[in-house]
Order: structure tokens, then C-alpha cells, then sequence
């Protein structure tokens, strides 16, 4: 047995289909990637580090991206190739997650390739920084309880295998642009659902001005007062009390206010 073999013990796929593969990625594998790394496997034995110390199957990209870790664990290993996957076809993933397949018909050829090609990228590179990796033994015994799963992904009690089906459904039945959603994963931590009722919220605000304005204009005119008068006393009214309805308060300035005065105004 060579020094090597002592040290390492070698990580190998179970179902044949997953023989050759990358154990960060899934891609095909043609190298080893050592937890923790040859060169520093003795300080992680003198300093009782936690490590370990397998050869994993590895593409020659995740090899490179591993390029000066040295973590002991396979598991931070992956981690730090998903990030790093993640970061370098950012740009990728995003036309990825924001476009479908089925939208490239309606752009002109220019785009239409351009789109093509980071959606494939895109696809390919959300793949594998998500990848969780194969059913694996360690020296011929099965690493049970290591078998690794992915968990699906939970929108509004609904269960997606991906975050691009989650997506394209959310997209469709909460009518709100895939883009738009894409954006606000970004400024909520990734949860789809923040980022709907969100964007409820937001709706529901707009929509809600819109007939503050429409309201108070008809009130404005009615009664021959300024608008920005009447707009300005309803908020500060709506803010007072947040049970009153428009109509209520404009009901509340109209007896308060305006009632007292008509005699004057002609
Ligand atoms: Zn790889």
C-alpha cells in the first residue's frame, strides 16, 4: 500500500451510472480532488483538524476552482465550488432563470442566439451548483446516511424539483414577470413567497393611490376645493385612524371642514 493509499481513502460512486462523475458537479470526472489536500494533509493531523481525507472524483474545472482551499471536508469543498460555479456563470444563470424556451421565438435573430446560448449556459451552470452529489462508497462500505438528497423546494405548499419550475409556475399563476421575480429573490433572501406578497403588497398600495386620487379629485370638484387640500387632509386622516375607508374619510372632512364653509365658496 503507497503512502497515498494510507492517507486517502478513495470515494466511489454505487450505481454505475455515476461512475466517472464529479462529485461537485456532476460533470464528467477525469481527475481527484483530496480532502484536505496532499500538500497539507500532516498540519491537519498535527493540528487534529477535522478532515476527511478522501480522493473524490473530480472535473477538471472544479479542480481549478479548488485551486488554494484548503478545506478537510468534502462537504465545504462542494460548497465553495457551488459558489464559485455561481458567481462565474452569474450572468448565465440569470437569462437561465429568467427566460424560457418557449419566449425565443418571438425575438429577432441577434438576440434570439444570445438568449439561446446563456440559456443553455445558464441551465447547465444552475445544474451543477446545485448538485448534491451520488450514493457513494468509502473502501467498499456503503456511506449510509450519506446518500444525499435534494430537498424540494416549498412555494405556497406547492413542491417544485427546481427553482426554475418554481418559477415558470409562481410566474403563471401569481401573473407577475418571471424577471421581476428573478429581481426580487435578490432582495429577499431567495424566498419566492417574500417575494410575492411583496409584490401583493405592492399592488394592492398602487392600487389603493389610484383611488385616493380618483376619489379626492370627484371631492375636489364636488365641493370646489383644491385638490392637493383634500388629498393631504384624507391621509392625514387615513393616518390617524387605519379602519376608515376613503369614503369614510372624505365623509369625516366634508362634516369637519368643508360642510361649515359652503356659503362661502361660490
Ligand atoms: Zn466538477
Amino acid at each position: 500500500m503507497s503512502l497515498l493509499e494510507q492517507r486517502y481513502r478513495q470515494l466511489r460512486a454505487i450505481d454505475a451510472n455515476d461512475f466517472h462523475t464529479c462529485f461537485y458537479c456532476g460533470c464528467i470526472a477525469t481527475e481527484f480532488d483530496f480532502a484536505p489536500p496532499k500538500a497539507h494533509w500532516q498540519s491537519f493531523q498535527y493540528r487534529q483538524l477535522s478532515a476527511d481525507n478522501l480522493q473524490v472524483p473530480s472535473c477538471m474545472e472544479c479542480i481549478k476552482l479548488l485551486k488554494g482551499c484548503t478545506m478537510g471536508l468534502v462537504q465545504q469543498r462542494r460548497e465553495l465550488v457551488h459558489t464559485k460555479i455561481a458567481s462565474k456563470y452569474k450572468k448565465a444563470i440569470g437569462v437561465f432563470l429568467r427566460w424560457n424556451e418557449d419566449e425565443l421565438e418571438e425575438l429577432d435573430f441577434s438576440l434570439h442566439h444570445s438568449i439561446a446560448a446563456g440559456l443553455k449556459l445558464g441551465e447547465e451552470s444552475h445544474r451543477r451548483s446545485n448538485y448534491v452529489g451520488f450514493s457513494y462508497e468509502i473502501d467498499g462500505a456503503k456511506a449510509t446516511g450519506l446518500v444525499p438528497t435534494a430537498a424540494p423546494l416549498k412555494v405556497f405548499g406547492e413542491q417544485y424539483a427546481s427553482v426554475k419550475d418554481a418559477l415558470v409556475a409562481v410566474s403563471k399563476s401569481y401573473r407577475i414577470n418571471q424577471a421581476k421575480l428573478v429581481e426580487g429573490m435578490a432582495k429577499h433572501d431567495n424566498n419566492l413567497e417574500a417575494v410575492v406578497m411583496a409584490w401583493q403588497q405592492q399592488q394592492q398600495h398602487a392600487m389603493f393611490q389610484r383611488e385616493l386620487r380618483k376619489q379626492c379629485a370627484a371631492f375636489a370638484k364636488q365641493h370646489k376645493q383644491s385638490h392637493r387640500f383634500v388629498v393631504n387632509e384624507i391621509e392625514r386622516y387615513l393616518d390617524k385612524d387605519a379602519e376608515l375607508s376613503i369614503a369614510d374619510a372624505l365623509d369625516k372632512l366634508y362634516q369637519e371642514r368643508v360642510k361649515h364653509y359652503q356659503p362661502l365658496v361660490k
